[in-house]
Formats: structure tokens, sequence, C-alpha cells
């Protein structure tokens, strides 16, 4: 030994390719004396290596003796690398470093230095290939029982299951160990729908990568090695043109396709908007004694799981504890069609159930409110029965008449396909396009933002009335006789504008009024009207 103080850099270089490694990371490699790695590791980073280096290539069960010659090339006051893929910390060889450190008495007053560079773990790195899975709680578990015992590690996914964390599977499988995979499949089906979502990703960034999507019931029907993060996700996680996306909260207190929330920030950390949290589980338990909180029954029976006490599992909705989000949406039997039968009302019953709510509301639709953890499968019901289900907020709404209880059928189409393509249509503000089928317009076409009535066979476009208040008025007629094959290119143009233009919350008949004109169509104030003294009443 030389006298200098030896320097012991515990490198993790990331998942393998170049561009995925930190620039600290690069800095230590270049910056050894001597490397030390497991020999696929040194392939990897082979790159990087310079040739006056000292490198030494050790098998893969060979990991204490490569902590120990690491550390025992710096106490001879070299600058010693010890590499991990992923990041040295977890699953790497920081840990195994530091234990031979502890057995030798060594503290980092007077031993030799001691780094840390932290890498891009696994769980990261398959998760940017898989979408965004990993955007609630997530727990990694290693299914190699070589250092911990099986019984250990079923109880971490008995746990993990139960708890709704996303989980990150490490060496889920090797030549030898094939039946632990398939018990963490059982344990985790105790907990987890059959079709939660499951990302099985080979070689993340590095040549050999592969990316599968599959489901929980099927995941073992694909190739799962030595070298597969197998990523499970939780409740909440959909699927999504083949990615693998974990919603930021639970509880939505956000809607997604609002420009503007419904709830501003400050707004969302009250209470009484959070009536899933810790206070306000509390607080119910005071008013209601008998029932317990999610959080207690969570916590219970993880402990029950953990410590072996607990009655056998059950599935996490029977717990009581499944995490739902509020579900909205307005329901109707159709465009046209105003009759709404027996059963499509049982199967909104049945939807429903005690926990939601109906409104009927002035738009010929009922608004539902309910509490889920699968929307998907509530709306594919109801459209099974044969409703429309749209979304509700600042979107346009299609309001059309009952074209006589379909007699006068010829602008029913125009009307469902303006409702195709635009209901549901993200706007400033809520916006209603009237649609009526004759120049009766019994329906009030002429009272919405948008009006169209069908009138020997050509439309009448109204627009802007201003349906609440005092000073409510019809729309303005803007045109006649417009030719049906135009109308829709029509109205399109009229919400793109209005989209594209209105202020946040700005009402249809206030945007045409500041614009003045929308589709050469000129604004024309409503009549004044002439106040004078009642001959009789009050
Ligand atoms: S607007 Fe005309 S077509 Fe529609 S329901 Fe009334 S009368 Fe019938």
């Amino acid at each position: 030994m030389d006298g200098k103080r030896g320097k012991l850099l515990i490198i993790g270089f990331g998942p393998g390719s170049f561009e995925h490694i930190t620039q600290r990371a690069r800095e230590a490699i270049e910056e050894c004396e001597v490397i030390l790695g497991y020999t696929t590791y040194v392939e990897l980073v082979r790159g990087l290596l310079r040739e006056d280096q000292i490198v030494v290539q050790t098998g893969m069960t060979e990991e204490v003796g490569r902590a120990q010659e690491a550390v025992r090339q710096a106490e001879q006051g070299k600058v010693v690398g010890v590499i991990s893929s992923g990041d040295a910390g977890v699953y790497g060889m920081a840990g195994l470093v530091y234990e031979v450190l502890m057995e030798k008495g060594w503290t980092e007053k007077e031993g030799i230095a001691v780094e840390v560079i932290p890498g891009i773990s696994a769980i990261n790195s398959c998760a940017s290939l898989l979408g965004a899975p990993i955007m609630h709680d997530a727990c990694t578990i290693s299914l190699s029982d070589h250092l911990t015992p099986w019984e250990l590690i079923a109880k971490r996914l008995e746990a993990a299951g139960q708890a709704d964390f996303v989980i990150a599977l490490y060496n889920p499988k090797s030549g030898r160990r094939t039946r632990q995979i398939e018990e963490a499949q059982r344990i985790l089906l105790k907990y987890r729908s059959p079709d939660t979502p499951v990302g099985l990703v080979k070689s993340a960034y590095r040549e050999r990568q592969s990316i599968v999507i599959t489901d929980l019931a099927h995941m073992l029907d694909h190739e799962i090695g030595m070298l597969t993060t197998v990523i499970i996700g939780n409740n909440s996680t959909r699927l999504y043109d083949g990615k693998m996306i974990t919603p930021r909260g639970y509880q939505r207190k956000y809607t997604l396709n609002a420009d503007k929330q419904a709830l501003a920030p400050h707004q969302r950390l009250r209470p009484e908007n959070e009536p899933w949290a810790l206070h306000s589980v509390f607080a119910g338990e005071q008013e209601q004694q008998a029932e317990k909180s999610y959080t207690r029954a969570l916590a219970e029976e993880a402990l029950g799981k953990l410590y072996g006490t607990a009655p056998e599992s059950i599935p996490l909705e029977t717990a009581g504890f499944v995490q739902e989000s509020i579900f909205e949406f307005a329901v109707s039997p159709g465009v046209a069609n105003k009759k709404i039968t027996a059963q499509q009302m049982l199967v909104l019953a049945e939807i429903v159930g005690e926990k939601g709510t109906m409104e009927y509301t002035p738009h010929h639709q009922i608004r539902v409110s309910v509490p889920t953890v699968k929307p998907e499968e509530i709306t594919a019901k109801l459209r099974a029965a044969g409703l429309l289900v749209q979304p509700v907020g600042d979107v346009v709404t299609l309001k059309a008449c009952d074209f006589c209880d379909g007699e006068k059928r010829d602008a029913i189409p125009y009307a469902e396909q303006i409702d195709e393509l635009f209901g549901g249509m993200q706007v400033p503000k809520e916006l209603k396009i009237g649609f009526n089928g004759c120049g009766m317009a019994c329906y009030g076409a002429v009272t919405e933002d948008i009006g169209l009535v069908f009138r020997k066979g050509k439309f009448d476009l109204f627009l802007g009335a201003k349906t609440t208040g005092r000073n409510a008025h019809v729309g303005q007629p803007v045109a006649e006789g417009i030719e049906p094959e135009e109308v829709v290119g029509l109205i399109e143009r009229i919400l793109r504008k209005y989209k594209e233009e209105g202020h946040p919350n700005e009402r249809f008949h206030k945007f045409f009024k500041r614009v003045k004109e929308i589709e050469g169509f000129k604004h024309e104030d409503a009549p004044v009207r002439v106040l004078v003294e009642a001959v009789c009443g009050d």
C-alpha cells in the first residue's frame, strides 16, 4: 500500500444501453483503476472501458468473492469499481459490499472511501416501455428463493396483492426455478381480477428486448425467464392502445378531458372533497360505529396476513376496501328514441345500486353517478342494453326531438351523425345542440346554444340562444335552407372555432357576441325589451 486512500465505487449502470447510463456512472467507470463485475455486466459496459484498466470478471454466483476482492483492492489504495446493472442498491452489489465492510469494522471516517452511484432500476426501465404502470404505490418482489425462504416471499406476495400495490417481480423464473412464478400467479389471483394487465419485459433497452402485454390469467402462456421483469397492475391499471396505464389517483378528483378542472387545487385538499382520506374515515367511524374504515380494514387484513392470524383471504371487493372512482355519465334511450324499456331500467338500477345516484335532467337524459373500479364494464353493459351513454361536463350534447315518435324520420340520420361526431366533444362551457325534425320545432331547438330545424328537406340554423335568466332569448336565426350534406361540416366548423377561441367558461352566446361573426354569420344583439308599468298585479 502506497499510503493513498483507496476508493470503492459501487456503480449502477442502468439497463445496459449507453444512453441510459448516468453521467456520474460514466465518470466513475472512467475513474476506476480496477473494475469488477459479473461477466455479462462487464460485456455491457465494455465500450466504456480503457485498455489500462484491470477488469475482473466473475460468474453469477460469485458475488461475495467479488465484494471481498473489491474491498481488498481498495484497501491497497486503488480506485475500484464494482458494477451492477440497474441500480447498485436494488438487488445489486451495494448491500453486499457494505456487509463485507461491516465485517471488517470499516468506518466512513477512517476506512476507504465508498460511493454508491445510482442507476435506472428494472422497475423504472421496464415501466417506461410498458406505458405508465407505476403511477401509484408499487413494490418489487424477487421470486428468487436462493437467499430468501419461499414462505417469506409468499407472505410478501399475499400482502402486496391484498394491499393493491403495483408489483414488479424480479427474478421470476430460471431453468431450475419454474414453480415460483406459478405460485405467485395463484396468490395474486386471490386479490386481483384475471384480466388485470400484466407486462413482461425482457432485456429492456438491450439488443434482444421484448415486450409482451398480457393479463394475470394468461401471463404464464408467454415466455418468462431470468431476464424478464414482470409488472402486475393494481385494480385501477388499464390498457390503452397497447400500453399499461395506472391512474394517478384512485378517487377521481379531476376530469381528464376538461381544460378547467371542476375542483381548483386548493379545493381538492378540503376534507369534504376527500371522503376517502384518513380524517374522513375516522369521522365516519365516530358517526357509524358499526362500519369499519377502509384504512383500518386494510391494515388489519395486511397485518393478519403477515402474522398468519387472519381467516382465509377473501377478494378485495368482499373485504370492503376496494379503491373506487366516482364515474359520472349521462344515459338515454337514444338520439331520437325517448322510450326507455323496463329491462333497460332494470339494468340501470342494478348498476346504480345502493351507492349510486340517478337524476332525471331537463335534457332528456338520466345523469348517473356511481362509485366503481371498472367504468368500462358499466358502459359496456348499458350499451349492450341498447342505451346511449355520454360524458357530462363541459361537452357538446345533442338534444333531439322524438321526430313524432319516429314518424318524421327523414332527419334522424343527420341527428345521429352529429351526435356521433360531436357528442361529448370538449368545449369551453357545456353546449347544447337542439335538433328538431320539422318546422314546428316543438322540442325547442331555437332555445339552445345552436338550433337546427329540419324544414322542407333543408335546415334552418339558429345561433346563440340564452336559455336561462331574466334576459333569456331564443337563438338568432342566421340561415335558412342549408343543404343536408352541408350541415355536418358547418356545425363542425362552428364547434371548432368555439373550442379553439372560446375563453374558459365562456358560454356560446357570449362567445358569439364577442367574436361578432362565425362562419360568416354576423352577431346581432337580441331586441331590447321595453319595460312598462304593469296595469294590474305586481
Ligand atoms: S319538432 Fe316536428 S318532428 Fe320533432 S317531434 Fe316536434 S313535430 Fe315532430
